[in-house]
């Protein structure tokens, strides 16, 4: 998944010994993670825009037409969740500005480094989000 791929770029934060958490370098190197993340995100929306534009041809052949027609749609349904997936970068952006980055946004613990790490938009502790699966489970099951 492209997610991951562009994630495994970065060198993991080595925190100083006796570092405070969410010290100003630590934002610094979240912010980066993040902001690199939307370039790569925003440039695959580019791409498929003028990718189809380029591609809106004319295929005579109904069964052609379906065919990309179908393409397109996946490749919408793709873009529309990266479209999301760039709105949360843009929210923990804002959290990384307001200070509130890297907390739990139901019961306030440390998120943790290496969680961020996985998934710099997190914004559940590792408890709340398992807690939350477990509700969401029982809601839909
Ligand atoms: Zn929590």
């Amino acid at each position: 998944m492209a997610q991951s791929d562009n994630l495994h770029k970065f060198q993991p934060y080595k925190e100083k010994k006796g570092e405070e958490y969410m010290s100003p370098n630590q934002l610094k190197h979240f912010e980066a993670i993040l902001n690199e993340w939307k370039r790569n995100l925003m440039g695959e929306v580019d791409r498929t825009v003028s990718h189809m534009k380029d591609e809106a041809a004319n295929f005579p052949d109904p069964v052609d037409r379906a065919a990309q027609e179908e393409e397109f749609s996946l490749e919408l349904r793709a873009r529309d969740r990266e479209r999301k997936l760039i709105n949360k970068i843009e929210e923990s952006l804002e959290d990384i500005k307001s200070g509130d980055y890297g907390y739990c946004k139901a019961c306030g613990a440390e998120i943790g480094i290496r969680r961020l790490e996985a998934r710099p938009t997190a914004t559940l502790c590792i408890d709340c989000k398992t807690l939350d699966e477990i509700k969401e489970k029982q809601l839909y099951s």
